[in-house]
């Protein structure tokens, strides 16, 4: 394949699964939320290219890795979710590349790098999202980023159509990834990467996974449903520094909850929350943020659909 040329799909029978009114609560990692009124899972990378572009050309379009970094507010979305985890989930070498499609989880990356005796995936494991999320958020963690190691991504248009992107084609940055082009907006994701990693040890890379889980573990609140960080680092300092000098560690708002272990985490303890709740207590750090350092936080987790 020519890098840059568009790849032909022919417009075969459509062999995923359509769901309607789905509710999202089980697809995102805080267990909250409300409904999609479509769910898409496709089959394999042909079927989401041939599923896209039979859409109406204004069904608005979400895709959805393992919804670790995603809200989806009480009234729904009133459009379709492709959920791609378990979809196309290949993982493999292809020359001296890691090739991984979009719905691969990013830990098994980390531990098939490692497998590999290749050096530098590690930081993937402590990020539980998939590759299609990791690419769209830019994740990172231990000072790395998603974005570190991309030699190119395989993309696909609301036409079907896949191409082969260089990352020069990309505006990178923290926990952000969008593509140049304007005229290709936001109708533009991605179907499968290939990364490139310095060739390292496989003990030395499995024994930094062991030590980066254990930090994990040791710092952050895994046994209860959340989704990650919800606010940015601010330049120069902490978003859980600020939230815990607001005194606001363990302060909760019906079922949701700012987490007594790391504050930039709420969580949803017994799975009552709303998505409002979680929601209102976003809003209530930033705004004690605000008024305490005059900084306003941004949030890194992505909220989208209509509120009840
Ligand atoms: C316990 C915990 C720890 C975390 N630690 C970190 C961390 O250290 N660093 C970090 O960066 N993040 C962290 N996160 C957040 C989250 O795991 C990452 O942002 C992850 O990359 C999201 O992947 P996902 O597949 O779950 O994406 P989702 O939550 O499903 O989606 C996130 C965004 O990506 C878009 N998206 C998903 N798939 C695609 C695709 N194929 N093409 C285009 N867009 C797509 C979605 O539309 C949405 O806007 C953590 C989360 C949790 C729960």
């Amino acid at each position: 394949m020519i890098m840059g040329d568009a790849i032909q799909v022919p417009a075969p029978a459509l062999r995923g699964t359509l769901r309607v009114n789905e509710s999202m609560a089980r697809h995102v990692s805080w267990r909250a939320g409300g409904a999609a009124a479509r769910v898409y899972i496709p089959s394999d990378i042909p079927d989401l290219a041939a599923f896209l572009s039979r859409l109406p050309s204004g069904e608005p379009v979400c895709m959805v890795g393992l919804g670790s970094n995603l809200l989806v507010r009480d009234g729904g979305y009133r459009g379709t979710v492709v959920l791609t985890h378990g979809s196309y989930r290949a993982l493999r070498m292809d020359g001296e590349c890691v090739y991984a499609e979009a719905g691969v989880a990013s830990p098994k990356i980390a531990r098939f790098a490692a497998k590999q005796g290749l050096d530098g995936a590690e930081f993937l494991v402590g990020i539980p999202g998939t590759v299609g999320g990791a690419l769209a958020m830019n994740a990172g963690c231990d000072g790395a980023e998603t974005w570190d190691f991309v030699a190119r991504a395989l993309t696909v248009d609301r036409r079907g159509e896949l191409r082969q992107r260089l990352p020069a084609e990309f505006e990178i940055g923290y926990r952000h990834c969008s593509v140049r082009d304007a005229r290709l907006g936001d109708d533009l994701w991605f179907a499968a990467a290939w990364f490139r990693f310095k060739t390292g040890n496989r003990d030395q890379a499995h024994e930094r996974i062991s030590g980066l889980l254990e930090r994990r573990i040791e710092s952050q609140p895994l046994e209860l449903p959340n989704a990650g960080s919800v606010f940015r680092n601010p330049p120069g300092d902490h978003a859980a520094r600020m939230i815990e000098a607001c005194a606001l560690k363990g302060h909760a708002i019906g079922g949701a909850r700012i987490s007594e272990k790391h504050a930039n985490f709420i969580v949803n303890p017994n799975r009552r929350a709303r998505a409002a709740d979680i929601e209102a207590l976003i809003e209530h750090a930033r705004s004690a943020v605000k008024e305490r350092f005059g900084i306003e936080l941004q949030t890194e987790v992505r909220i989208i659909g209509e509120p009840a």
